[in-house]
């Protein structure tokens, strides 16, 4: 058994070894950007950490870097491909990780919803949240409209009521919720459309918000009933969450917020304190271990099936790749989805 154990971390300890002789290798050309969501054994080797908003920035500033290799599900990827040049190439090591809400909102039942609000009369601006495909955010250009990420919503929607609109949002409906909310819009001015169920809008158009029928799988798991026997158990426990979280559990926790939030609050608070924290489990680990003096805990250990499909392995493979003139896992994005998407994604740049 000892063995067997034994021969696993070698293979292990080799893979990462070559991973960093191959980085090492590389040198200039490659950046490996990963989202805090990918385990330690990929974070380890990425020059950028961060949520979708900061990788997006990222990625839009470094225009002359041959290869990026992007940690993360296909979304991200396609969205660096989008707003990087045109000589690069992006490297995802799991290219068919997609991640389930992003493929909640079809191009097809977005165009019917969009030509049924217009015939209505209703005055929309459609907003997609960045976990969406490059088609929905290509949509999203063509018609004034932009993307967001958690970390900028409440601008963005502030951004759309400025200008006198209504807000068309997709596909995660708790984080236009949990936004709306944020911003004083009660329920009753708020609706939402279920694909599915295809009836008539008259009743849409004049919501100041209407909100797809999608929700990320990870963050829909935290339970009222969780947080309570946590709240029991740890004297001034403090609870924090993801907006891709039910409204009920946002309004029961203590603060909630975009990734970066939650990290920046963590480590912001006074040695000794006590965090639950409702988000994707790998980066609520990291927190714990980047913040020893503090107690920072899981409300569940909710994991990204899609996020972790990103292994080391695969990671290598991408770099050998490299090495050998061979473009593993290379993402493309057709001209005109990406000029459309880049339109949206600028809009997004410009405001938040
Ligand atoms: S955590 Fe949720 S939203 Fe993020 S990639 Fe996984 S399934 Fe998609």
């Amino acid at each position: 058994m000892d063995k067997i154990h034994d021969s696993v971390i070698s293979k292990k300890e080799l893979v990462l070894e070559r991973i960093k002789a191959l980085r090492k290798e590389i040198g200039k050309d490659l950046l490996i950007f990963s989202h805090f969501y990918q385990g330690e054994d990929i974070i380890r080797f990425a020059d950028f950490v961060g949520d979708s908003l900061q990788l997006a920035h990222v990625a839009s500033e470094n225009k002359d870097v041959p290869f990026i290799v992007f940690c993360s599900v296909s979304f991200m990827a396609e969205m660096a491909k989008i707003l990087c040049s045109k000589g690069q190439e992006v490297l995802a090591p799991a290219r068919e990780a997609r991640c389930p809400l992003a493929e909640m909102a079809d191009i097809k039942d977005v165009e019917e919803i969009w030509k049924g609000l217009y015939a209505s009369g209703g005055e929309f601006i459609p907003v997609v949240y960045v976990n969406s495909t490059a088609e929905i955010k290509a949509f999203c250009g063509k018609n004034g409209g932009t993307v967001c990420t958690s970390a900028n919503a409440k601008k963005v929607f502030e951004w759309v009521f400025d200008k006198g609109k209504n807000i068309l949002f997709f596909p995660d409906e708790n984080l236009g919720r949990n936004t709306a909310h944020s911003l004083g819009i009660k329920d009753e001015d708020i609706k939402t459309w279920d694909p599915k169920e295809g009836r008539g809008l008259s009743d849409y158009r004049k919501s100041r918000v209407i909100l797809w029928k999608g929700f990320c799988y990870v963050h829909t798991r935290f339970l009222s009933t969780q947080i309570e026997r946590l709240k029991r158990a740890y004297d001034g426990l403090k609870v924090i969450v993801h907006p891709e979280c039910p409204p009920e559990i946002c309004a029961m926790s203590d603060l909630f917020g975009s990734t970066s939030f939650i990290k920046k609050t963590i480590e912001d608070a006074p040695s000794g304190s006590k965090w639950a924290v409702g988000t994707e489990w790998n980066f609520v680990k990291r927190l714990g271990l980047e913040n020893p003096d503090k107690t920072v805990i899981p409300i569940f250990e909710s994991r990204c099936n899609e996020m972790a499909q990103v292994t080391p392995d695969r990671l290598l493979g991408v770099l050998e790749g490299i090495v050998k003139g061979e473009l593993i896992g290379r993402v493309t994005v057709s001209d005109e989805i990406a000029d459309r998407a880049r339109i949206a994604l600028k809009r997004m740049l410009e405001i938040a």
